[in-house]
């Protein structure tokens, strides 16, 4: 069986041009080597990827010029001549990112719209792409999975529930993952999941904070036995304390709470000290930096900055995540020489409420059809003045046809099953956070027994 789970590993590598099943035995070997290996080959690998950018790009061709920086003498603090790099600076320079050889890295698109609303499209390379699922997954490896071991995603690449597409069905199939989609969690449908669970005895559980929670105070106080579960995976949005206390006393196993910004090949994940996230040094090269750009000492909590290493297709350099933290060099008790992201505070991916107490995952907008295919529109921000109300407030680089709002206020009623009143307004300017980062999603009430 273990040979097979493998092989269907094997054809998904294939077929999307790249190496994860290698890529997790080394990065599991990769996380215990020493900092003082783990740097050179991070500065090795920059100093490649400045080379290429210099040759291969125009943009950063005229960057690195006009800023004084030497791709062959390319070192870590060196960056700093350079500035910050925007989602606005990616858009408006595409074509100069891109590099004359792009194609000779597996390239594939990927649209995002990250944690701050910002729709973007950015390429990446078989081997970025190869990374951030092989440390994911190494992530998991703490809590004994092996590739192919069966688990469930409580989360959703697809717009509604029981929509997933052919293709999809048959990679998740491949992966030995039952996908339960989460956007709107039924009473009906927490049921039905808890009972795939238990029948199937699945062992892992992989999802967002917000719906994994959900799920537990569905189950909670009804006795039932959950000890076949062996780890629970979360990601993408905020896990709060008091959340995680109630997963893990619910379904009576821990939790590796997950942090990546995959279009920057950052991927980190807690070690059983629960004091930070280890990240990839192998895919990132990662800095924490003021407003101006300028890098923050040890410690202090700044914009997440990261150089993403092995897209020599696109590459980017200290590309802003949106996110907010601190970085810590001190040796983790747990023995691994990855360095740690600490003090991460600015997982806005937020998530808003129904009118029955249940949460929407902000991610549930990324995947509408009419926001993350509308060339009009530059930025959003979702506005919840009470569990009845969303207004979608959008900033738009040309005037929205009153048939654009409508199709994204259809979506998002449908989506929400007819629950809210929902309006789409375009603004001239969006909120920011005291640090200058744009918010996602802003709940103007209080929550009951919010976490
Ligand atoms: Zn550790």
């Amino acid at each position: 069986m273990r040979i097979l789970n493998r092989a269907a590993f094997r054809l998904i590598d294939f077929y999307m041009k790249t190496t994860v099943v290698s890529a997790f035995d080394s990065c599991r070997r990769d996380e215990w080597r020493s900092r003082g290996e783990l740097d050179e080959r991070q500065a090795a690998r920059l100093k490649e990827l400045a080379r290429q950018a210099a040759r291969n790009t125009v943009y950063y061709a005229r960057l690195f010029a006009e800023c004084g920086f030497d791709p062959e003498r390319a070192e870590p603090e060196s960056l700093r001549k350079l500035p910050i790099l925007t989602k606005a600076l990616i858009r408006q320079n595409f074509r100069d990112l891109l590099a004359k050889d792009y194609q000779a890295y597996a390239p594939r698109i990927t649209r995002t719209s990250g944690s701050t609303g910002e729709p973007l499209s950015i390429y990446h390379t078989g081997l970025s792409h190869t990374y951030l699922r092989a440390l994911n997954f190494a992530g998991w490896s703490q809590k004994g999975y092996r590739l192919g071991d069966p688990y469930a995603a409580f989360a959703g690449g697809s717009l509604l529930p029981d929509t997933i597409g052919f293709k999809q069905t048959v990679y998740a199939w491949l992966q030995n993952c039952r996908t339960m989609p989460s956007y709107h969690l039924s009473r009906e449908r927490f049921d039905r999941y808890r009972d795939r669970l238990r029948q199937k005895r699945i062992p892992y559980i992989y999802g967002y904070a917000s719906a994994l929670y959900d799920f537990a105070r569905a189950v909670e106080g009804r006795h039932l036995d959950f000890s076949f579960l062996r780890g629970l995976f979360t990601t993408a949005d905020m896990l709060y304390p008091a959340q995680r206390r109630l997963i893990e006393s619910v379904l009576g196993t821990k939790i590796v709470d997950i942090y990546g910004n995959p279009e920057s090949g950052l991927m980190s994940y807690e070690c059983q000290q629960h004091d930070g996230f280890h990240y990839g040094m192998q895919n990132a090269w990662v800095e924490i930096a003021d407003d101006e750009g300028n890098p923050l000492p040890e410690g202090e909590v700044g914009h997440i900055l990261v150089t993403s290493l092995n897209n020599f297709s696109f590459p980017l350099f200290r590309y802003d995540t949106g996110d907010e933290g601190a970085l810590s060099r001190a040796p983790c008790a747990c023995g691994r020489g990855y360095l740690k992201i600490v003090r991460l505070g600015g997982r806005s991916r937020d998530y808003i409420v129904l009118p029955d107490g249940r949460h929407i995952h902000g991610a549930f907008f990324n995947h509408l059809q009419s926001i993350y295919s509308a060339d009009w529109l530059d930025r959003y921000h979702i506005r919840q003045p009470s569990k009845s109300e969303l207004i979608f407030e959008c900033l738009c680089n040309r005037k929205p046809t009153p048939g654009d709002l409508e199709a994204v206020a259809n979506e998002i009623r449908t989506g929400t099953h007819g629950l809210l009143r929902v309006q789409v307004i375009p603004v001239e300017s969006l909120p920011m956070t005291r640090r200058g980062k744009y918010k996602l999603i802003s709940r103007e009430f209080e929550e009951e027994a919010a976490p």
